[in-house]
This record gives C-alpha cells, structure tokens and sequence, in this order.
C-alpha cells in the first residue's frame, strides 16, 4: 500500500496556477520570486502584521500608532500645493477628526468619496495642519453599520512582489492555507522531539504565522522568537545542514586520487623555507596528509586568523599532488591575492623545478589560450588564479586537489564548480579533486557547523613567533592634524604606513561572487576618496614618498605600486579596502582606517591583519566621525580589547540584532526564508544532532525535509 505520505506528496507541489486570482501572468511573477507550489506560498510569510479585529475611535488615536478606524466623510477638498492633493476629512461618534491624504489618486476615486458616506480606514496617524492625518491609508468604503465584520485574527502583510498587489497576494496564500493538509499527512518532524522542544506542530506554526489570533504575542512575532517562528527556523536549519550533509555523502561516494607518496617535495620545500612551521600549521598539515592519501575526497576547511600562515600550508598539501604526477588548482578571490599567492608560490616552488601557471579573467589572448593548453596538457603542474580557474573553458590535465583560499568571498557554487574538474575515468573510475577551502574569518563555532556542514574543519590557532599584537586605538577624526604629525615621525623612522579609505565595501571582479549590495559606484566612491586623501597627504607630508592604490587601477598598475611598497619604495599607502585579505607586507606596522565606524567588526579584523606581520611592534588607529552609534562605540571597543579573530567573531554575533542579518558572503549560505543564523543560533546543536540521526535512521525523511525548503536549490547543489 502507498503511504499516505506519498499520497498527499503531489498536493505539497500542486502548482499556484489554478488558484482563483493566478492567471498565467500573475503565476509568472511569482515564479520569478521562486514561489511556484502551495507549499511555496505556505512558506512565504509575512514580514509583519497589521491589526484590524477592533475600532479606534478617532479621538483616541496617537500619533505614529498604526490603528484602524471608520467613521463618516465630512468632507472633500482637491487642491494644488505643489502637486495634486486630495484631502478627505472624517469624523465618528468620538467627535474626532482625521484628514487622510492622497497624493496619486484616478478620478474614479475621488468620485467615492461622497459626504456622508462610512469609509474604515487603516493607518499611521502623523501629525498634520489640522490634526492627524494618514497619508495614503489603505480604506475600504462600507454600507450600513455591522454589514462589514472585523476579522478576528491579525492581518499578514506579505513582502511585496512586482506586478501581484498585496491583496491578490494575501488571497493566493489564504486558498493556499485552505488547501493545507492535516497534520499527519504535513509533519516531517518526530512528536517526541516537538514536545521535547515545546514546539508546535508545522501545521500549527504555518497557520499562526499566516493568521495569527487578535491576542497572539505580537512583540515576540516581530522579534522572531515566536515558538512559531523557532519551529518553521529549526525545520529550514535542519533542511540546509541535512542538504550539506548529503552532498558531502555523495561527493564521497566519488573516488579520489589517493597522494600518499613519500613526501620528498614536501620536505625539500620545508627545507627551503626560511622559517619553522608553527606547532599548528605542523598539525594542520598532518590532517590534511592524512585526508589525502584516502582514495576518496577530502573535504576540509582551514581556519586560522590573519596571519596565521596558510598559504604555506596550502603549498605543502600541493607538493604532495605534483610528487604524484597530479595538478593543483589555487582560486583566491581577488587578483591582488591570487597574484600575491603566485609570487609565494613561484618564490617557493620553482627553485624545487615545480610549474607553476598563473590564470586570472585578465590573462587573454595568446597568453590565454597558451596557459589553457599548459593546463590541459598537464604541463602546468600548479595553476594559481581568480574565478576564471572555474570556468567551463578550462580543462584540466588531471586535477587531484583544489584549494580555494578566502572562501567566504566566492559563492558556494563557484567552490563546487572546481570539483568537477576531477579526472576523467581514464581506467573507469569517476573522480573527484580533493578540496581544501581556507578562511581568515573566524566564525563562532556554532555557526561553523551550520554553514560547513559539508566540511571538516581544522584550525591554525597560534601565530608564526616573534608577532607582537597589534595596539589599536580608536581616534575621533578631529584629530588628524596630530595624526599626521605621527605619521610624519615614523615614516622617518623608516617604518612604513597604510592609510585605509572606506567608505563602502570593495567590489570584487565577479559581481556573481558577492551577492551583498556593492559594486561600480560604491568603488568609485572609495577610489576617489583615497585619490584626494592621497593627494592632502602628498601635501602635507613632503619628505615622505606616499602611494596610492585602488580597486579602479589596472591590475599591471595595482601590482607595481604594491611590489614597491613591499620593497621599501614607498613609506606610506593610501589604500581603499583593495588591501583588505591577503597583502603581506612584514615592515608594515602602522595603519590607518578611516571612517572605522562604518565597518562592521569581520572587516576591521581583516583590515588591521595586513599590520603586525614582522618583527617591529605595530600599531592600528581607528579613526571614526562622532557621534558614534551604540552599536559602533562596541565594535571599536572590541577592536581594542582584542587581537583574537574568534573573540571578534563571538562578539561579531553578539553584536549584529535581527536588522544586521549575517549575509551570505560571511556564511556562504543561501539566504533563510525564517531563520536568522544570529538569532537562531541556539537551535544549530540540536539542528546538528537530529541530522546526524535522521541521516542515519530515516534518510527518505531527510530527504524530503531538503526538498521542501530548498527543493530546486538542492537539486543544482547536487546536480
Ligand atoms: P594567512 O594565514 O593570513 O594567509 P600567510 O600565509 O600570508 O598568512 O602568512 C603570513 C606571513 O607569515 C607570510 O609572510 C609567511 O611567509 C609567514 N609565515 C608563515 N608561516 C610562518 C612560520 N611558521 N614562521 C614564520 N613566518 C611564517
Ligand atoms: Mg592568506
């Protein structure tokens, strides 16, 4: 027999089309927003909620209080101040009166607006010339008293949707809430674990978030820690972490190359190397050699704070592929890094006679096509480069590890693309590279296991020797002027500066890569402000030889001025956030960042990372406009306090509410319909925990836990 799960499976998918109110056009839009079944709409929820179960009689309204109201039109008045205006006045058996205000408005609509006639209206009173008045409040013309009911339970107010009017909205997910199946037939989650959690059911859950009753807790609604909302959050964590899990058992599932061999490249690139590898990097590197010589992928994510070393280790794990006859693929995700991460290599690795090809979206031409054979043909035994590493155009020879560096900056799918450049099964067998993904932000545990779910993760928690922390301090810009004096000393003291101009974040190459708002304007924006920041500083500091470096140079030009200033060339770099991940300038030890108030505390970190890499104290001023925000005055405090990338990250947590959501760029997440990674973090252990069971006991639940809320997603995930 069938179960009545599967039964009811086709009703979960039954398309919007069909729907009273979605015609094709209608159905169309919504597609767009990826709103396509039943269960779609089910799972679109309101953003807020608007009371209309009672009256306010009009005297009592409070200014900036939404509320609803009827009474009787008193009267009209169209008129021209500036633009078209039209004025209703009402009034009720309060002897209140309230102007509602139209700026846009049809003829037809004037025309029902008649003396006498009984008008409910719903909105925010503001003050007004005569009174309060709402501006452009949503109404509704009534008949007699009575004739038209309030509702009983609060009105959904959906996040809009171009071309579908938010009634036609609120009707769709009303037939669609109607055609709900029960409870049985809905609930993925076991009982005991519901009650276990005082949780309601999903049918519950849906039914409060869409139609919540006149006494529901609004507040806890609005603050998202509605047991509601925790039970549709958990559900959708469970969903992507189980989905992350699942990929990680498939790719598994591939065979790999296995690089065992006797490490004779790795140690004669220890030799070589002018340091000692750090008690961390040493353990790292034993993780990932042993993860190698498996013949089925690695899948491992190294964290270590600015600083740490990981490039080196990067290039350890490599020498074990090419002592094997196997390439390696390094992706950073700016070309100031990626070419950074060329001259450590090249520095490192040809004097051991190792290849190593450079490929970046710039590279074109004859040098393009020339290093796309050395790649194919296997000539090329390390490939450094952007994203441009994993477009389709390029094939490799065979590809056994592939390390991507700063992963937080490249969107899930372009780390996954470099796993299909695995070898062909030239003896029949299907591989797959092994990955390495390295990161210098920190994330709080918890939230490590939501977003590398996928992952195992080790962690470079010491640094190399011989740093001393880094000393900040935060400095009202105001005082500038005796900044600069302090520049002028140490710059002839010989020790080198970087002055840091943000305004908005960096855009990176590929405008897919970052799917946080940023891009063209924004760094334009911050490449003039460092050209006339460069310019003042020329200005005032004559003896010192200042440079300047922004994300609107050419590459070729962004490179020389960055290897000068390496060499000495220059005492002091006026940089926009170009320099943010990755430039390693050791005799650095002085920055300057303006408008630090601005930055949120992952990227201050990043920032003042570039300092205290040699042996000289360092130093990190933090200029900010006053007043500061709260929220602002806590980061540069925290930025004093501590040098540890992981107690940043905790704080970072802390600090971002509900408003300052953690975006998909730092977690390499898709973004949640319901649950918020900041607020929800408390539910990622048990999240964790009920996926390892359900993988093991119940797989075909997991499976269609991921299918509802990430359906198509998964499938390309996975594809
Ligand atoms: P990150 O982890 O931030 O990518 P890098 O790999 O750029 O750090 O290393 C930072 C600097 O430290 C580089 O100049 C690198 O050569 C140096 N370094 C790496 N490991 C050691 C070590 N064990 N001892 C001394 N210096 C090291
Ligand atoms: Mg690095």
């Amino acid at each position: 027999m069938p179960s009545a799960a599967r039964s009811l499976e086709p009703a979960f998918n039954r398309p919007i089309v069909g729907l009273s109110g979605a015609g094709p056009k209608v159905a169309e839009k919504l597609a767009a927003r990826g709103l396509l079944t039943l269960q779609d709409l089910w799972l679109q929820l309101p953003l807020r909620y608007e009371d209309r179960t009672s009256l306010t009689p009009i005297a009592r309204l409070q200014p900036g209080v939404a509320a609803q109201v009827e009474g009787t039109i008193e009267a009209v008045e169209r008129g021209f101040r500036y633009r078209p205006v039209l004025r209703v006045a009402i009034g009720d058996d309060s002897y209140g009166t309230l102007v509602l205000r139209f700026f846009h408005f049809r003829a037809a609509q004037v025309g029902q607006f008649a003396i006498g006639q009984r008008i409910r209206v719903y909105g925010t009173p503001r003050p007004g010339q005569q009174g309060l008045e709402i501006v452009h409040p949503s109404y509704k013309l009534i008949g007699i008293e009575g004739e038209s009911p309030l509702g009983d339970t609060l009105e959904p107010v959906y996040p809009q949707i171009e071309g579908v009017g938010p009634a036609t909205m609120r009707k769709l997910i009303a037939q669609a809430l109607d055609r709900l199946p029960d409870q049985v037939a809905l609930e993925l989650l076991p009982e005991h674990l519901l009650r276990e959690l005082r949780l309601p059911t999903l049918r519950e859950a849906l039914i409060t978030m869409h139609r919540p009753a006149r006494d529901a807790d609004v507040a806890a609604l609005s603050a998202g820690t509605h047991p509601a909302q925790r039970r549709l959050a958990l559900e959708e964590l469970l969903a992507h972490h189980l989905s992350l899990r699942r990929q990680r058992i498939a790719l598994q599932q591939h065979g790999a190359h296995a690089l065992a061999g006797k490490g004779v490249l790795v140690n004669k690139l220890l030799k070589a190397l002018p340091f000692k590898l750090t008690g961390a990097q040493q353990k790292v590197l034993a993780q990932i050699r042993s993860d190698l010589a498996q013949p089925r992928p690695m899948l491992r994510l190294v964290q270590g704070d600015v600083g740490s070393g990981k490039t080196v280790v990067a290039a350890l794990a490599a020498m074990l592929a090419v002592e094997k006859g196997k390439q390696v693929a390094l992706a950073a995700p700016t070309e100031l890094l990626a070419e950074q991460h060329l001259a450590n290599l090249r520095g490192w690795l040809e004097p051991l006679g190792v290849r190593v090809a450079w490929l970046a979206g710039k590279v074109t031409g004859k040098a393009r096509t020339k290093v796309l054979e050395e790649v194919a043909n296997g000539h090329a035994q390390v490939v450094v480069g952007t994203h441009a590493l994993m477009q389709e155009s390029v094939a490799f020879h065979d590809l056994a590890l592939a390390i991507v560096d700063e992963q937080h900056r490249f969107g899930v799918h372009q780390r996954l693309a470099l796993r299909d450049k695995g070898s062909q099964d030239r003896d029949g067998a299907s591989r797959v590279p092994h990955q390495l993904v390295m990161t210098a932000t920190p994330i709080p545990r918890t939230l490590a296991m939501a977003s590398y779910a996928d992952l195992d993760v080790s962690a470079i928690d010491e640094l190399p020797p011989g740093r001393t922390p880094v000393q900040t301090i935060a400095l009202n810009a105001e005082r500038r002027p005796e900044l600069i004096e302090r520049i002028r000393a140490a710059c002839a003291e010989g020790r080198q500066v970087y002055w840091v101009c943000t305004l908005i974040e960096e855009a990176e190459d590929d405008p897919k890569a970052a799917p946080a708002p940023r891009g063209g304007p924004a760094m334009r924006i911050e490449a003039q402000a460092a050209q006339t920041t460069f310019e003042q500083l020329t200005e005032v500091l004559p003896h010192a030889r200042v440079a300047l470096v922004h994300g609107r140079m050419k590459p070729a030009e962004k490179q020389a001025v960055m290897r000068a200033f390496k060499q000495g060339e220059s005492d002091l770099l006026v940089a926009t956030t170009v320099i943010e991940v990755g430039v390693d300038v050791p005799n650095a030890s002085l920055m300057v960042v303006e408008n630090a108030e601005r930055l949120g505390l992952a990227q201050l970190h990043q920032l003042r990372g570039r300092v205290g890499r040699g042996a000289a104290a360092s130093s990190c001023v933090l200029l900010y406009q006053a007043p500061l925000s709260q929220m602002a005055r806590e980061r540069l405090d925290t930025m004093r306090q501590t040098n540890d990338g992981f107690v940043i990250a905790e704080k970072d947590l802390e600090l971002r509410g509900p408003g300052e959501l953690l975006g998909t760029r730092q977690t390499g997440l898709a973004a949640f319909r319901v649950a918020d990674l900041a607020r929800d973090a408390g539910l990622l252990p048990q999240v964790h925990d009920l996926a390892e069971t359900l993988l093991a006991t119940s797989p075909a639940l997991a499976e269609r836990i991921t299918e509802r809320w990430i359906g198509g997603a998964a499938r390309y995930a996975s594809a």
